[in-house]
């Protein structure tokens, strides 16, 4: 039976799923940190009885299709609290807040400590921590055993992670688990590493003599709305203050958003194509202003992608909580790159890798992850003007 390493250039089109680590029933396969900072997989041969299970549940090789028919909707959380809480329209927390009334569980990304991990939880009040975008691959080791494990005793179970985890859960668990399983998975254009985002904490701690804790990305208040804003506590002296700021004064960021310090198989993501794998696909709608779409866009519209009939059903169980609106598939396809094609690599994205390996995070964010004064002075003007800008220029 084929392992995971037969699988040709298998380092760089690694997703660091860790489905693998999950799969393999002699506990012969572990994690450990790369080179450039992400998790990878080993193998122990000693151990290893050649079952073929971790070749088995790899997105790398295996992607499930569903071929239904896809439909395409605008659509934001009527309770403005429940929109701003999510990074885009805040459907996630509708379809969690659904699922959980149905029984389900449910499983999404959260901060421990500023450490991302995919968690499971029960009740609407453990939702808060899996809300929102977090810009780390978040590590799922663990999970895909713990969600089986549930599916085994008849549980049902609501999924949400990037497109490669989904992929890996649906290839881990068999046809018949799968029924009792709800997946939806954001739209994802690539995660940069835990490892570098430490290493960026670890300078804002120098720089502020103090503790940070309870980071968060994509705020929304009333300067940048729906945009890039981030926010942070210090704790100095017994004193805890909160930072927040527009993704231009964050060099992590920043590079996040030039796309410079991405894991190489997002480069290179078999998942960046209209053709999903999950029930039902959540992404930001950037651009909406251009389209018939009245209400609230200031602070944030999602697009969602129905993939399935039963995302579909789950979609419209919504609709007394949502303003929605039903678009041509092509217009979802028009304003997001990650339908149709991978995030390209900047040329300089392999140097920085191995700067930051060689000389750390401090000298190379001041290398490389700076910000641009136009940048700057877009994000400095009101949000009036800088919607009227991007009318103006079509986006
Ligand atoms: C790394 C990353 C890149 C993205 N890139 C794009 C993009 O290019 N274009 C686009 O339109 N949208 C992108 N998104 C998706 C978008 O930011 C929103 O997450 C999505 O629209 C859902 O928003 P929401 O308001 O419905 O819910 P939210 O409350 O924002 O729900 C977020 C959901 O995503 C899960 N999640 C958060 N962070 C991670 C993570 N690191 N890994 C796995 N799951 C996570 C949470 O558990 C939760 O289930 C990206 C998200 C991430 C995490």
């Amino acid at each position: 039976m084929k392992r995971i390493d037969s699988i040709v250039h298998l380092e760089q089109k690694c997703t660091g799923c860790m489905a693998c680590v999950d799969a393999c029933p002699v506990n012969c396969i572990s994690s450990m940190v790369g080179k450039d900072g992400f998790l990878y997989s080993v193998i122990e041969d000693s151990k290893c009885v050649g079952c073929g299970k971790c070749y088995s549940v790899c997105p790398i090789e295996t992607k499930k299709k569903h071929g239904e028919e896809q439909r395409l909707f605008a659509a934001y959380a009527k309770d403005s609290a429940k929109q701003n809480n999510g990074s885009s329209g805040g459907i996630f927390e509708l379809l969690a807040n659904h699922f959980l009334k149905q029984g389900y569980f449910v499983c999404g990304a959260a901060l421990d400590n500023l450490t991302l991990k995919h968690r499971v939880v029960r009740g609407e009040e453990e939702i808060k921590p899996l809300l929102k975008s977090k810009y780390i691959q978040s590590n799922m080791e663990g999970i895909y055993e713990e969600i089986l494990g549930l599916l085994e005793k008849g549980e049902k179970v609501f999924f949400c992670g990037t497109p490669c985890q989904v992929s890996a859960l649906l290839n881990s668990a068999s046809k018949a688990k799968r029924e009792l399983l709800f997946t939806a998975d954001i739209i994802c254009h690539g995660v940069p590493s835990q490892k570098v985002f430490d290493e960026y904490i670890d300078t804002l701690k120098r720089k502020h003599g103090g503790e940070i804790s309870d980071f968060s990305f994509r705020i929304k208040d009333n300067r940048y709305k729906h945009a890039h804003g981030y926010s942070y506590k210090v704790i100095k002296n017994g004193k805890t203050r909160v930072v927040n700021g527009i993704y231009t004064s964050s060099s992590f960021y920043n590079a996040f958003k030039k796309y410079l310090i991405f894991r190489n198989s997002c480069y290179d993501c078999r998942y960046a194509t209209l053709d999903r794998v999950s029930d039902i696909t959540l992404a930001d709608f950037w651009g909406i202003e251009k389209y018939d779409f009245k209400g609230s866009v200031d602070a944030g519209v999602s697009m969602i992608v129905t993939n399935t009939k039963n995302g579909l059903d789950a979609f419209s169980a919504l609709e007394e909580k949502i303003v929605y609106k039903e678009f041509p598939v092509q217009y979802g396809v028009d304003s997001n790159h990650c339908l149709t094609h991978t995030t390209r690599k900047p040329k300089k994205r392999d140097a920085i890798i191995e700067e930051l390996a060689m000389n750390g995070y401090e000298t190379t964010a001041k290398k490389y992850f700076g910000c641009g004064i136009i940048h700057r002075l877009y994000w400095w003007i009101p949000p009036s003007a800088r919607t009227f800008i991007r009318k103006m220029r079509g986006k």
